[in-house]
């Protein structure tokens, strides 16, 4: 019974952006739940699907990335393959295309979890995969009104800057994550992102990082989004797969995962889960994260936000 859920990260999107959001998460889950028809591997439906939404300059992650405080692009992504507790992850990547093949890469050719900055640009290059601007006008544009209010007084520091994220909420907006189960009931969970407006330039979020922004074992996987600072301390992914391997299914161990976040914390997240029985489950607790998801047997995708 094979599955695949994606998410294009929580926050409010904007009516124009509505259809083209929701059109952007359901072409990704169909081409990640293709590769799971034809027998393909969940790390194979993960990767595609993540690929497809980090060519999509709506989402931040890939082209279209959001920019740090100096105006740069440093992406973060992982990659989680439950059977063998696997992880590959980058953090802090400049110029490439698609950050979740280099965390796949880090998993799979070294004998290492995480490669961050210089490091894992050289490692880019060693694995010939060739320099590309992820920075759109339209992040440039929104970069300079963020930063001029930031100047301004309007945010000034974190705090101030959760006020910002609390007036601009599509500052948290775009991050992207895909969690399947293949017919071998083998889970991969895999997350790419931008990070968050304005970042200091070497801020790491949770992307990243086993079981704050991605986690998968042998009894399910979870991606996450939201603000990154607070994955890390509650290491979400990681609480999402303790539930499955008690025994919830995919939803309740997403609604379970969210409200002990909430409880704690009280800042925006939301989580995509599937375990391996072939479940699927979100939650989030904002008005919207957009999503998708395919189950084996169903006609089309369920999409929404
Ligand atoms: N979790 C991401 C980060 O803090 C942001 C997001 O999900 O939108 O880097």
């Amino acid at each position: 019974m094979y599955s695949i859920i994606v998410h294009g990260g929580v926050g409010a999107v904007s009516h124009d952006k509505e259809e083209a959001v929701i059109a952007g998460v359901r072409g990704a889950v169909k081409a990640g739940s293709d590769v799971l028809a034809s027998s393909g591997s969940s790390l194979d439906a993960v990767e595609t699907a993540i690929k497809i939404l980090e060519d999509n300059p709506l989402f931040n992650c890939g082209t279209g990335s959001v920019l740090t405080f100096d105006g740069e692009v440093e992406m973060d992504a992982a990659v989680a393959y439950g059977p063998a507790l696997g992880f590959g992850a980058i953090a802090g990547i400049k110029n490439i295309q698609h950050p979740i093949s280099l965390a796949r890469m880090v998993m799979e050719k070294t004998d290492h979890v995480l490669l961050q900055g210089s490091g894992a640009q050289e490692f880019a290059r060693m694995m010939g995969i060739a320099p590309h601007n992820p920075i759109t006008e339209e992040r440039r544009v929104q970069w300079r009104e963020y930063r001029e209010k930031f100047l301004r007084g309007d945010a000034g520091d974190w705090p101030k800057l959760k006020a910002l994220m609390k007036e601009h909420p599509e500052f948290m907006h775009g991050t992207v994550g895909a969690v399947a189960v293949d017919e071998k009931g083998e889970v991969t969970a895999g997350t790419s992102t931008g990070g968050v407006f304005l970042k200091l330039l070497g801020r790491v979020g949770d992307t990243p990082l086993p079981g704050a922004g991605t986690y998968a074992t042998k009894f399910g996987g979870a991606s996450s989004t939201g603000l990154g600072e607070s994955m890390m301390r509650t290491l979400i992914t990681k609480t999402a797969c303790d539930f499955m391997r008690m025994g919830l299914d995919a939803q309740g161990a997403s609604s379970g995962a969210v409200n002990m976040l909430s409880n704690i914390l009280r800042t925006e997240a939301g989580i995509i889960v599937v375990d391996n029985q072939g479940g699927v489950g979100f939650a989030q607790n904002t008005p919207q994260m957009a999503h998708a998801y395919f189950k084996k047997g169903m006609s089309e995708p369920v999409a929404g936000l």
